[in-house]
């Protein structure tokens, strides 16, 4: 058990209205600056999708998101998909919404709200997150890949995967290296059972401008070299999840498709 889940309970579905408002008032404000962003770089509006990342969040916080106009959710640790789907799928589905996996079973009478694993994976927790999430983000190395694919065929499914790339070289970052990424997408790309989406990055934790769009601009060219080569398992894989609350803007102008955004909603962290 991770050690702030002994402090909160993740599952809680009940917070009180002046919470929610300030949740939603994150919310609105994000989808703004997104518009915006897509705006100044002359990409076409929506082109870019917010991604709640809901760590340490509980049920009722991710649901007055949802509320708000969240159309995707992001969670980094099996621990907490275990506690709060059961919560969330519910409070969903009475909304319209089928999140992740359930949306394969609604037919077509539910909107889709695709729920991502943002966060490292174990092998041992695959099984743990393989019923609930459409998409895992953070696939950085070919066994692991191997891995999920096995027990995904097991299960008769196909699951989303990001290739997660490390573009600041930082040695806290997960993420492979730039220049494996091409062959690793190729190879992760015809596994059984695995759809490969696209790349993932985290920024460069600095402040200088131009080395954080550099490591943007990079996943983007390796997106487009992916695309280029023609090879039909990588037709997909065209999302490029990169962008947080801090540099959210630079991405975006850099080609982002997925932005994944946690203060800027919900406000600063208690816990980690
Ligand atoms: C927490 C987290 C985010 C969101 O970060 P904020 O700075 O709170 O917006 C995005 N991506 C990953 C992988 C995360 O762990």
């Amino acid at each position: 058990m991770v050690a702030y889940m002994d402090h909160k309970n993740l599952a809680n579905e009940t917070i009180d209205d002046a919470r929610a408002r300030s949740i939603a008032d994150g919310v609105h404000r994000v989808l703004d600056g997104i518009a915006e962003a897509e705006s100044k770089a002359g990409r076409t509006s929506g082109e870019v999708r917010l991604l709640a990342a809901t760590k340490t969040r509980d049920v009722g916080e991710i649901m007055a998101a949802i509320d708000a106009g969240v159309r995707m959710i992001g969670e980094n640790r099996p621990q907490e998909v275990d506690v709060k789907t059961a919560g969330l799928t519910r409070l969903c589905m009475d909304r319209g919404y089928a999140l992740g996996t359930a949306a394969d079973a609604s037919g077509h009478d539910l909107v889709p709200l695709p729920f991502h694993l943002i966060g490292q994976l174990q092998s041992n927790k695959i099984n743990k997150v393989l019923p609930y999430v459409t998409t895992i983000e953070s696939v950085d190395h070919l066994s692991l890949a191997q891995k999920i694919s096995k027990r995904a065929e097991a299960r008769g499914i196909t699951v989303g995967v990001l290739l997660e790339v490390n573009e600041s070289g930082e040695e806290s970052k997960s993420g492979c290296e730039p220049d494996e990424a091409i062959d690793l997408a190729g190879a992760i790309a015809a596994l059984p059972g695995l759809r490969l989406e696209g790349l993932m990055t985290i920024g460069a934790h600095v402040d200088d401008e131009t080395t954080i769009r550099r490591g943007f601009a990079h996943l983007r060219e390796t997106r487009d070299a992916l695309l280029a080569t023609g090879d039909a398992a990588l037709v997909n894989a065209r999302e490029l999840s990169m962008g947080m609350t801090h540099d959210m803007a630079y991405a975006i102008e850099e080609g982002s498709t997925i932005v994944r955004v946690g203060t800027a909603i919900f406000g600063e962290r208690a816990f980690i």
